[in-house]
Order: C-alpha cells, then structure tokens, then sequence
C-alpha cells in the first residue's frame, strides 16, 4: 500500500518511509535508487526467511540460520534503518509516528506490514496454542517438542490445519522423533483431502511416506476449539491431543502453561 503527501513539490529529494522490512518492504527498499531519500522502519532487527521456519520445529535450522540483520541489509541498499514500529500515518499530513514517539515526515509511504492474525473462529487459539510464523514462534515450539519428548511418557500431538504449512510441520517432527515409540501424530484437516490446492499425488505421497508412523490422518475433520488439555473436533468427542499452534496468519499464541503439546496448523485462517 503507498500513500503520497498531497499539494507538496519535490524540490529536493523525495522523502520515501517504508514501514515493515521483510519480504515486501526490502524488496522495495532495494529497488529504489539514490534518488530517493529513503527510510525503512521494523521494530526488529532481523530479516527472517520464513518459507523454512518449519524447520526450526525439528531443530534441523536454528534462528541464526534464517535471520540476517536489516541494518546492514537496508545500508547495503544504501538507504536508512530506524527499529522502530509504526504506530500512525498520517497520509494528509505526510507524517508517521513511531512507538518510540518520534515524527517522521515523508512524500511516500510504502506500507509492508504483513498480514494479520485470525483465529478462523476456533475458541481457545490465542490462549492454548503456540503460534507459527515467526522464527521466535517456530524456535519456541522447537524447544518445547523437545521438552516434551524428553523420557517414555505416551505423547499425542495434533497438527490441525493439513495445508502446506500443516504437512510441513508433520514432517518436521517425524524428521526427528520419527523413532520414537511413544509419539502418536495427529494432523486433522476439514477439507476432504490433505493440502487440497495441490495435486492428489502429492497427498498420495505423503500418505505412503508416513505410513511405517504413528500418524493418524483425518480429512473432513473440523476443529472447534482448543482447550487447555487438548483439541476439540467439531461433532466429535473431546480429545485430549497434545497442541502446538501452526498457520501462515495464525492467530495463535503460546501457552506457558500447556500441560502436553500440540501443534495444529491452520492455513485456512485468515
Ligand atoms: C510458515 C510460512 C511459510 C511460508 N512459506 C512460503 C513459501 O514457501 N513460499 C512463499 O512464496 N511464501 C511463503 N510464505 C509467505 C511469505 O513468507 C509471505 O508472503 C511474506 O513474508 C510476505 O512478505 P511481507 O513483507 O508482505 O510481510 P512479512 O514477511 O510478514 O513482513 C512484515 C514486516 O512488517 C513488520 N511490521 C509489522 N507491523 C509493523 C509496524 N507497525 N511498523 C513497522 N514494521 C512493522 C514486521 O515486523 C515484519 O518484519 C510463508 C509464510 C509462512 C508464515
């Protein structure tokens, strides 16, 4: 989204604030030239490769692997770094304000601010599960399979949400715990087939590669809530899974005190 001070002439430099610096906010930042008297705002210091943060969850990658520094990324472009976020623009004005109270004047703004959480009305999301799209999220979760792992007691874990994202953190976990004889694994999807945008051979092949596993798969299986011992599917009897959060806009949020653990991705939020 671009928004332009109205009335103003660019005598000078054009005055470019760019809020948000990860995919769409760099990408911008890199295609403008010296022309442009630019300015990149993010209230973190690091850039993050999320198409992998998946494999944070199997401990595969850690967070350094998946992160570079916007400072040196943003200069790099030749353009100014201020960690920062944005809390108003004001387009008539031609100003934004930052947490930190400072007041920034600009001819264009371009936000790339990313998209936003949704709970897809599930109940219980934002307090029983962890959330999935950050490399802090997908570290916490990590670490947290790993406690859980840690000795012989028997552990379900859900995955709800059988999307691209879903079947990737199936396959992160069975990446690492795939031996061990007291996981049984979980992934329920509403839809009529696992990750329904793709081919139904690639469904196939999940399906025979995860047979040797504990893995038990339900399409056509909605979740209604999550509650602190576990994940309830719509019409059907509570169970008590373990639950992680999952999801490309999930909405979920960690939860210090979840007794068990579950992962429930969820791509259909929005
Ligand atoms: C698990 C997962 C897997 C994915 N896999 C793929 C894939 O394989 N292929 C693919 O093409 N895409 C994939 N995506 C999608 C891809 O990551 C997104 O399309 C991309 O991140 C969108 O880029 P963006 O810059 O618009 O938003 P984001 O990457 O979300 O960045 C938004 C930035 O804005 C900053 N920000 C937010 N609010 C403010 C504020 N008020 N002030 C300043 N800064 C702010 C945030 O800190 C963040 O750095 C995946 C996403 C996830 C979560």
């Amino acid at each position: 989204m671009t928004a332009r001070r109205r009335g103003t002439p660019l005598t000078t430099r054009p005055r470019v604030a760019i809020v948000g610096a990860n995919f769409g906010g760099l990408r911008a930042a890199q295609e403008l030239g010296s022309e442009f008297d630019v300015t990149v705002f993010d209230p973190s210091p690091w850039f993050e490769w999320l198409p992998n943060i998946h494999e944070l969850v199997s401990r595969a990658k850690r967070p350094a692997d998946l992160r570079l520094p916007r400072k040196r990324l943003v200069a790099a472009a030749g353009h100014r770094f201020v960690r920062e976020a944005v809390t108003v623009i004001d387009a008539r004005r031609g100003t934004l304000a930052t947490a930190g109270g400072t007041v920034h004047a600009f001819d264009f703004c371009i936000v790339a601010a990313g998209g936003v959480n949704a709970t897809s009305g599930v109940r219980g999301v934002e307090r029983h599960a962890m959330p999935f799209r950050s490399v802090e999220q997908c570290d916490a979760i990590g670490r947290r399979l790993a406690v859980l792992m840690k000795g012989r007691k028997q552990r379900s874990i859900v995955i709800v949400g059988g999307g691209f994202a879903g079947v990737e953190a199936l396959g992160e976990i069975m990446r690492r715990y795939r031996r061990r004889a007291n996981l049984t694994l979980h992934i329920v999807e509403a839809g009529p087939a696992l990750m329904p945008a793709a081919s139904p051979k690639i469904e196939a092949a999940v399906r025979r590669h995860v047979r040797a596993c504990d893995v038990r798969i339900h399409t056509g299986s909605a979740v209604a809530a999550i509650t602190p011992t576990g994940v309830r599917r719509a019409a059907a009897p509570h169970r008590r899974y373990c639950t992680l959060q999952s999801s490309r806009r999930s909405h979920c949020s960690g939860h210090p005190s979840m007794p068990r653990c579950a992962v429930a991705a969820t791509p259909t939020c929005s």
